[in-house]
């Protein structure tokens, strides 16, 4: 199940919640901290859902993770190497955008700026890769 994630403008904490796509459209954001509905969407970096993070895990060191969030040519070659392993079907449209952006040097900060339809709801679940 996607994890999204929501900061609260009242509070400014964080906080994950678990939705189905069926459960995130009727979805009404809460903090749990303080109880405010002042909470939007929070998108920390580019994610992609390959379902099982033991997948991801399998293509990848582990330990590189972390080094790979701050080398977007490295993980774009990863992602690339993913895409080869995994099939072209079970990825989003955006992946291939993604990986071009990240092997040109781009940072996922600024691919996310650059592609606001990473963050749009409908496409939430479907970027969804936890690096951290
Ligand atoms: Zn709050």
């Amino acid at each position: 199940m996607p994890t999204y994630e929501f900061r609260c403008a009242d509070c400014r904490k964080r906080y994950e919640v678990f939705l189905s796509f069926a459960d995130y459209d009727g979805y009404k954001p809460l903090c749990p901290h303080c109880a405010s509905t002042n909470v939007a969407r929070y998108i920390r970096k580019v994610r992609f859902s390959l379902g099982d993070r033991s997948r991801l895990a399998s293509l990848a060191d582990p330990e590189n993770l972390n080094a790979l969030e701050s080398d977007p040519q490295a993980l774009g070659k990863m992602m690339r190497e993913m895409k080869t392993q995994l099939g072209a079907n079970d990825l989003p449209g955006e992946f291939d955008e993604v990986v071009n952006r990240l092997e040109r040097g781009q940072s996922p900060d600024e691919i996310e700026h650059d592609l606001p339809e990473l963050s749009d709801d409908s496409g939430g679940d479907t970027m969804d890769v936890d690096l951290g």
